[in-house]
């Protein structure tokens, strides 16, 4: 028996066996972390789909299946896919958008007679351009990693704690 019980035990109002499957993934101190996943997947399905994991590999299967109960609860109607294809369109645009301008250095490379070349090398404008889609896609980068961050392990107890 564990002196304390885990969020799950704590939510479904039983005791906590020393080899309790959820002991390790679902800590007392988040039982909003238990609630998204037991709503979404149920208690008895999430520890059958632990069991069949080696131990090892338990605690990520933990964490994906909180993300993707979180964003079902979140967005009934896509899930997580609708983070997902967010962050796939800002890719995209910022695709297009490097792509655009690089096609528009090219033709200003190509079009513009020798002697002024230098001067154009010299001039922030083209490079100003390149550097803030540079960081365009610098955010975007940040916007994956900050949601993983929020999502994945930060600590959101919102839900009143079942005790
Ligand atoms: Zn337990």
């Amino acid at each position: 028996m564990n002196n304390t019980r885990c969020a799950a035990c704590k939510h479904l109002r039983r005791k906590c066996p020393s080899d309790c499957i959820f002991y390790p993934y679902f800590p007392s101190n988040n039982p909003q972390r238990f609630a998204y996943v037991h709503k979404i997947f149920g208690a008895s399905n999430i520890s059958k789909m632990l069991k069949q994991l080696p131990e090892h590999k338990r605690a990520e299967a933990a964490d994906s299946l909180y993300m993707e109960a979180k964003f079902r609860v979140q967005d009934p109607v896509y899930g997580c896919v609708g983070v997902i294809s967010s962050l796939q369109q800002q890719i995209q645009t910022t695709q297009s958008q490097l792509a655009e301008t690089q096609a528009h250095m090219t033709f200003i490379n190509a079009h513009q007679p020798n002697a002024d070349q230098h001067q154009l090398q010299q001039q922030p404008c083209y490079p100003q351009t390149f550097s803030s889609l540079r960081s365009e896609e610098i955010r975007v980068e940040d916007t994956t990693h900050s949601f993983l961050n929020n999502n994945l392990l930060q600590e959101s107890p919102q839900l009143p704690d079942n005790r």
